[in-house]
């Protein structure tokens, strides 16, 4: 297994008492440590992204302005969302950290890739940085894949719904986008009918589930709606926007999901595409213990092993709410046609 991580992703300094903080990369590499499978693991250090890759999905005015205002010193960019004089370096690696990975997975390096990086990515929009994320990192990658003719899944089950990359892809037929997110919730997107437009309709899944969710919703989505929709939109790579703030410890959100969760999801994610074609980018989690072990589970899950340092979670206090949207989200992709 691939790993990638770069001491530049500890350059982008969010302010003080900001929960997406270089801290976080310590945890990260305490899962991987605990993950068991330390010597499975080949780590690279990403490369930057090139110009041409991060504006096949952003603005270039955007990239050369971001490229400035942190030269300058950096500054608040949204209401959530500070950059440093550091933090351009890391989120050139961070958004060059997937084409890196695909280019040595297909040399035969592995058979899949962890991106440990940060910023994170799946709320950056086209021309703006959004909610911690400046470059959408797995919509770079999926853009460069789409660029050659693959079809790429991308599968986020980061707590918060990936409205960036929704936008980027909502109307592309050749990238299906499929988010588990809490929902109402930051950011407010995400329901079940936004479903794509003209030649991507069909190609976005959002499963909105309701606060408290615990892992048999999420197994249920997997079984009865993702899987059947992979099945038919038949993808060539597999991308995950791997956050882990779905965690019941994690400060920001209220799902319900257990580090044995993770394992479970990446497991089942990565078996939507073959071999050597799968990667996954850490996304959210922002409860540091909880980050490591849920780190742990994903990366054991990539490398092929089931480590399960607790086991799945049942159901969550949500009642049978989520099972509902599930069965909802069913019937608009899989039942109408
Ligand atoms: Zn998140």
């Amino acid at each position: 297994m691939l790993l990638g991580r770069h001491e530049a992703f500890a350059l982008h300094d969010s302010g003080r008492h900001h929960p997406e903080r270089p801290g976080r990369l310590a945890a990260v590499a305490e899962g991987v440590l605990a993950s068991g499978v330390v010597e499975d693991i080949v780590e690279f250090r990403p490369r930057r992204a090139h110009l041409e890759e991060l504006t096949r999905v952003h603005d270039g005015d955007y990239v050369s302005g971001l490229e400035v205002f942190c030269a300058e010193g950096g500054g608040m960019l949204d209401a959530d969302t500070t950059v440093s004089t550091g933090s351009y370096e890391a989120a050139l690696r961070a958004a060059g950290s997937g084409p890196d990975a695909i280019d040595r997975l297909r040399a035969g390096e592995a058979e899949a890739a962890f991106l440990a990086v940060r910023p994170p990515g799946h709320h950056a929009l086209v021309g703006r940085a959004m909610g911690f994320c400046l470059f959408n990192n797995v919509a770079v990658a999926a853009a460069s894949l789409a660029e050659v003719g693959e079809r790429v899944l991308i599968v986020d089950f980061d707590a918060h719904h990936g409205n960036g990359t929704q936008d980027i892809f909502y109307e592309r037929a050749d990238v299906c986008y499929v988010s588990l997110h809490q929902y109402p919730f930051y950011p407010g997107t995400g329901s079940l009918e936004e479903m794509g437009v003209g030649a991507g309709l069909g190609a976005t899944v959002n499963v909105p589930v309701p606060e408290g969710t615990g892992g048999d919703v999420y197994r249920a989505a997997f079984e009865t709606l993702i899987e059947p929709v992979a099945e038919r939109f038949d993808p060539t790579w597999v991308l995950i926007s791997a956050g882990f703030d779905g965690h019941r410890d994690d400060p920001l959100t209220d799902l319900g999901l257990s580090s044995g969760d993770f394992s479970d999801l990446t497991r089942r994610a990565l078996r939507l595409a073959p071999p050597g074609r799968r990667i996954a980018f850490l996304e959210g989690g922002y409860h540091l213990e909880a980050l490591a072990s849920s780190t742990a589970a994903c990366v054991a899950a990539l490398a092929g092993e089931a480590l399960r340092p607790e086991p799945l979670s049942g159901a969550g206090p949500s009642g049978t709410h989520g099972f509902e949207i599930v069965r909802a989200a069913r019937r608009l992709h899989l039942e109408i046609v």
